[in-house]
């Protein structure tokens, strides 16, 4: 067999994972409305629909 596994390489590209993130804390981040990813924790309203992100004091 020639099976090393470089030849089929499948050009999909993964969006970066930072290390010591957690995947989990975004899901609270995302607009509730659409879910659309905010453009930076800042955001207040979602920039697509407008809806207000639920406040996240600690
Ligand atoms: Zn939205």
């Amino acid at each position: 067999m020639d099976d090393d596994g470089i030849a089929m390489r499948p050009a999909i590209q993964e969006p970066p994972v930072e290390e010591g993130g957690d995947p989990a804390c975004w899901a609270s981040l995302l607009c509730p409305n659409c879910g659309a990813v905010p453009e930076s924790q800042s955001a207040t309203v979602c920039q697509r629909c407008g809806e207000p992100y639920p406040a996240d004091d600690e």
